[in-house]
Parts: structure tokens; C-alpha cells; sequence
């Protein structure tokens, strides 16, 4: 991609940092992929370090969450229906991935919203239909809003496996684990900055970033030049999206349709507050409460690092799998799956210098 002078001279200023060690954390995979992509981690000089935190939705979503799709999936009359990477993700144990279950005869259906999964219910009134739903904030008003459609359709043969997620809490564990956070642009624009500014009364600091090289590169060299000062801070530096008070209706149906509960993270463990469960009210619409699905404890296959991966403690080639016996075609970690995966992204665009 040809740079015009304004991104060649944000990029200036980051390669000429002189200050003190500087480890910037991304929480979103979207930002992750890009700043590989545009060739932006290589710009970072010795004193910087780019880490590829918790983002990708995906990679956090536990094995356990894939050994509970693939025992709904092998029960009669069930259909899955879930977002296209998450079939790939390797669960614990022989059970392998969704993927290899369809092959094995379980219908497993990719859907593009969880709306696609109400369709699917009321096509197949024969058939529970269980519609996995993992993500952020962003993503979970819809899982709550194809609840609402299914109840007003008098649906009783569809449900959620629910392993939503909120950033708040991850934050505060990761606090040591990085001087600042690059905060994710989807999510923001529906909490709004008043989640960073309580982050920030704590001494947590962070710039909220867009998509772009531009943004990214200008919420970077906020980052530094906030560092520099070193007092804590939290900058919108996505204001063309994210506003102070994000979206309050995405939020308020959130609030009316789930509660906050303890979540599992893969390489996190568990956080509380960190999940989302349906309410009471919708408990008829809760795959786990409906049909109780064993939980199984381990996490990871033997050898997979994707744990410190996502905790920022190593980077995807100083895992001994990556690149051989892990690659995209053969993933044995969730962070190798999905394009938002540290190890993906790094397997397709590491070697990429500006
Ligand atoms: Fe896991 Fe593969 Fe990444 Fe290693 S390279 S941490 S096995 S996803």
C-alpha cells in the first residue's frame, strides 16, 4: 500500500521513539490483523512492543465451549448453527473441531447472524436448533435480539450456547501485562468511553483506535506521546464512530435480555463478571439450562501456546507448533484459526516490512 506524506510522518515519529520500554497491547482482533497487514508492526522500534492481547472472540471462546457444540451436535434432532470460524476451533480431547463432527454426519450450519439461526428454527420445527454465541459487546445485541424474534415467533425448539463476553474485567487482569491498551473500535462504539475513563481513575490508560493506517498510526502515537507525560489517560482517537456515550440501546437490550455472570477465557481462566447469561425469563432459551452439556476442564491441546499467546507473555513464533505442525490449513490452536488470531496473522503477514 503506497503511503501519502501525513502516514509516512506518523510512522516517522513512532520509528524515532527514544523513551523508556513501551508494551502497547491490542484488544481487538480486527486490529491485530491490520496492524500486520499494513506492515505497522514492523515500524516498532527496539523499545516498543506490539502485543496481541485477548481480541479475537474466537481465540478466547474456551475448548470447553467446543465440547459442549460437539456433544449438543451428536444429539438426535439437533442442528448448530454458528459463525464460520469457530468450526475449525480444535475442542479438548479426541473430540476434535464442529467441522470434523459435520463431517461425520452432524449438521452444523454456518450463519452469518443469529437471526440466520432463528430462520433456520422456524424452517425445521422438528429440530432444536442451538445457535452458538460467543463474542463482545458488539456482537451480543443481535445473539439477544434473535432470542426476542424467536420468542415472538412462539418458537420453542431454538436456543443460545452462550459464551459472550465483556472487555471490562479483562482489562483490569491484564493491567501488568502492558503499559497501555490499544482499545477496539467495534466495542467502543457501543460502550462508549466511560468504561476507559473508570479504567483510567485506576491508573489504566489506552487510546481507542479505528481500522485504518491512519488510525491506527494516530492512536499509537497518542499512546507514546500520552506515555510520555505519565499520567494515566484514555483518548477517543475514533471519533468518526465511537461517541463519550456509545450505543445506549444496544446496551439496554442487553441489559434486559442477559446478566453478567463468571466466564471462561482460554489462557485467561476464569474472570468474574466477565460473561453473559441469559436472564430468567429467557432461561427457556438457554441451550446450557435446556439440555445441560457436560463441562470438560481442559483447555488446550498438548503443545498449543495459544494461552500466553493471548496473555501477551509470548509472540505466535516462539510457540514450538507454529509454522509446522501449526499452520492455517491444520490449525491445533483457536489463535491459528480465525484471520484475527495472533498466529494467523502473524503466519500470513510476519515477515511484512514497510
Ligand atoms: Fe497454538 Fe498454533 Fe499458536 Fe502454537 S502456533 S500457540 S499451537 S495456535
Amino acid at each position: 500500500m503506497a503511503w501519502n506524506n501525513d502516514l509516512k510522518a506518523l510512522a516517522q515519529r513512532i520509528k524515532r521513539y527514544d523513551g523508556r520500554q513501551l508494551r502497547i497491547m491490542e484488544v481487538c482482533g480486527t486490529h491485530t490483523h491490520e496492524n500486520y497487514r499494513l506492515g505497522i508492526r514492523s515500524l516498532m522500534p527496539e523499545n516498543i512492543r506490539l502485543i496481541a492481547g485477548p481480541g479475537c472472540p474466537v481465540c478466547v471462546t474456551p475448548a470447553g465451549f467446543v465440547d459442549k457444540a460437539i456433544y449438543l451436535a451428536s444429539l438426535q434432532n439437533f442442528i448448530i448453527c454458528s459463525f464460520g470460524d469457530l468450526i475449525r476451533v480444535p475442542g479438548s480431547g479426541g473430540g476434535g473441531s464442529l467441522a470434523q463432527a459435520r463431517a461425520r454426519g452432524a449438521d452444523i450450519r454456518i450463519c452469518y447472524s443469529p437471526l440466520d439461526a432463528v430462520n433456520v428454527a422456524a424452517e425445521n420445527p422438528r429440530s432444536q436448533v442451538v445457535f452458538l454465541a460467543v463474542g463482545f459487546e458488539t456482537t451480543t445485541p443481535a445473539a439477544c435480539l434473535a432470542v426476542k424474534k424467536a420468542e415472538s415467533l412462539g418458537l420453542g425448539n431454538f436456543s443460545l450456547l452462550c459464551a459472550c463476553k465483556t472487555m471490562e474485567n479483562a482489562y483490569y487482569l491484564l493491567r501488568d501485562s502492558a503499559d497501555a491498551f490499544l482499545y477496539p473500535g467495534h466495542v467502543s462504539a457501543i460502550t462508549g468511553m466511560g468504561v476507559y475513563k473508570k479504567l483510567m481513575l485506576t491508573g489504566i490508560s489506552g487510546a481507542v483506535a479505528g481500522f485504518e493506517a491512519g488510525e491506527l498510526l494516530t492512536a499509537l502515537n497518542v499512546i507514546i506521546e500520552k506515555s510520555k507525560a505519565g499520567r494515566p489517560y484514555a483518548v477517543n482517537c475514533y471519533t468518526r464512530v465511537v461517541t463519550d456515550e456509545g450505543n445506549a440501546q444496544a446496551r439496554a437490550l442487553t441489559y434486559e435480555t442477559m446478566e453478567p455472570c463468571a466466564a471462561q477465557w482460554r489462557g485467561l481462566g476464569t474472570i468474574e463478571g466477565s460473561g453473559l447469561i441469559l436472564r430468567e425469563k429467557y432461561k427457556n432459551f438457554d441451550a446450557e439450562a435446556r439440555y445441560n452439556p457436560p463441562e470438560t476442564y481442559s483447555d488446550e491441546n498438548k503443545g498449543c501456546r495459544c494461552g500466553e499467546v493471548l496473555r501477551g507473555g509470548i509472540a505466535p513464533p516462539e510457540c514450538p507448533l507454529f509454522g509446522a505442525a501449526c499452520t492455517p490449513e491444520n490449525p491445533v490452536g483457536a489463535c491459528m484459526v480465525s484471520g484475527e488470531g495472533a498466529c494467523a496473522a502473524h503466519y500470513k503477514y510476519g515477515g511484512l516490512k514497510l
